[in-house]
């Protein structure tokens, strides 16, 4: 019999451990019991994407406003989904194109630009 398939698990990178946790039960991890390992086949992590449009006024490419997906087509119908609701077409919703935006940025930053949005979709009246 094969033994089954485990991956390393996603809480404690496949350490059994957190270190952050060390004063809870000397810090093992309940995800996986201290073992490292998991059963289930860890979900593709999601990645920041930035958005980008063409202005409808002065026709500039933009960067409209930054969203969490796994996969390009996810952010593509998330960002397709945000331009449609918005009360006013500032931007062409057939021109979305998204890009992946490395974490590091926001990291180097340190803090989250995710609610930074400066399109009018998620500014709501007074
Ligand atoms: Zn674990």
């Amino acid at each position: 019999m094969k033994t089954p398939q485990t991956y390393p698990c996603t809480r404690c990178e496949g350490k059994g451990r957190l270190p952050h946790y060390a004063n809870v039960l000397g810090g093992v991890c309940f995800k996986c019991g201290g073992t490292g390992r998991q059963k289930t086949r860890p979900a593709a992590p999601s990645r920041r994407w930035s958005v980008n449009a063409i202005r409808t006024t002065d026709h500039h490419d933009c960067v409209v406003f930054h969203v969490r997906a796994k996969t390009e087509r996810e952010a593509l119908n998330k960002a397709f989904a945000a331009l449609s609701r918005a009360r006013e077409q500032i931007y062409d919703p057939t021109t979305i194109r998204v890009t992946p935006w490395p974490d590091s940025i926001e990291k180097a930053l340190g803090f989250s630009i995710e609610q930074r949005v400066h399109t009018g979709i998620a500014t709501t009246n007074p």
